[in-house]
């Protein structure tokens, strides 16, 4: 297949299931007793190619996340006007290269991270948003924070300059949809307690937890950001 046919066939299948998501996050929101307006779709866009990521832009999409600072790069110089998340495990050296270039890094798992990203940012004279990703599985294979880490965490990179803790994010562990409510739910706990903090209530905002198996469960579960990749631009071609 030629470039120009993949991107076109790329595009006629982000149109064909880009109405059906909206349409099931509103039927899971409305499960769940809250606004659609206040649900974020976010595409995530790793191994998109750069011309349907603007498509779907183009067609609405407002936020979008990249995984590998290599990747996000080379689309930057093209992309549309949108919001952009780093969504993906971030190396403390690569910070440097993203800094004023995102509006949010949603996978901060570290408070070493947390403070590289204060760092670069305090010298470009920026402020970031964050969100602290939990570990909400336990497992050994994924990053992020255990949650009787979190508190601690959050006090840390809350007080940290040029930095601004907006919220928590999970990738629960692949398996049923019943387990994966459970730790949905969990995290939609710890959100909530930390919510009731008032100290933290103005800042922390957002909880992003769903894709493309489980938006639905995850926005039932309180979720306001759902970052769906495959089941808004089919199967990627290459893993990552
Ligand atoms: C790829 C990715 C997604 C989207 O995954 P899909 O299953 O394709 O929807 C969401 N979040 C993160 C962190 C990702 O890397």
């Amino acid at each position: 297949m030629t470039e120009k046919s993949l991107i076109e066939e790329k595009i006629a299948v982000f149109d064909e299931n880009y109405p059906a998501v909206v349409s099931e996050i509103g039927a899971a929101a409305e499960k769940a007793g809250t606004d659609a307006g206040k649900i974020t779709l976010l595409a995530a866009t790793k191994t998109v190619p750069v011309e349907v990521v603007n498509h779907a832009v183009e067609s609405g999409i407002t936020v979008i996340g990249e995984n590998r600072v290599q990747e996000y790069l080379s689309k930057y110089g093209e992309l549309l006007p949108c919001t952009r998340h780093f969504i993906g495990h971030l190396q403390t050296n690569k910070v440097k290269d993203i800094v004023g270039k995102v509006d949010m890094i949603e996978s901060v798992d570290s408070v070493r991270l947390a403070n590289e990203i204060s760092r670069e940012c305090k010298k470009a004279d920026k402020t970031m948003d964050v969100l602290l990703e939990v570990n909400i599985g336990r497992e050994e294979s994924k990053s992020g924070f255990y949650k009787e880490e979190l508190p601690r965490a959050l006090e840390t990179v809350s007080g940290m300059e040029n930095i601004r803790v907006r919220g928590l994010m999970a990738i629960p562990p692949a398996g049923e949809i019943e387990a994966t409510k459970k730790f949905f739910c969990e995290m939609n706990q710890l959100f909530v307690e930390i919510r009731e903090q008032s100290r933290y209530n103005r800042d922390v905002v957002y909880l992003s937890m769903g894709m493309s198996a489980d938006f639905a469960a995850a926005v039932e579960c309180g979720a306001n950001i759902v970052r769906v990749g495959t089941a808004l631009f089919g199967k990627r071609n290459t893993v990552v």
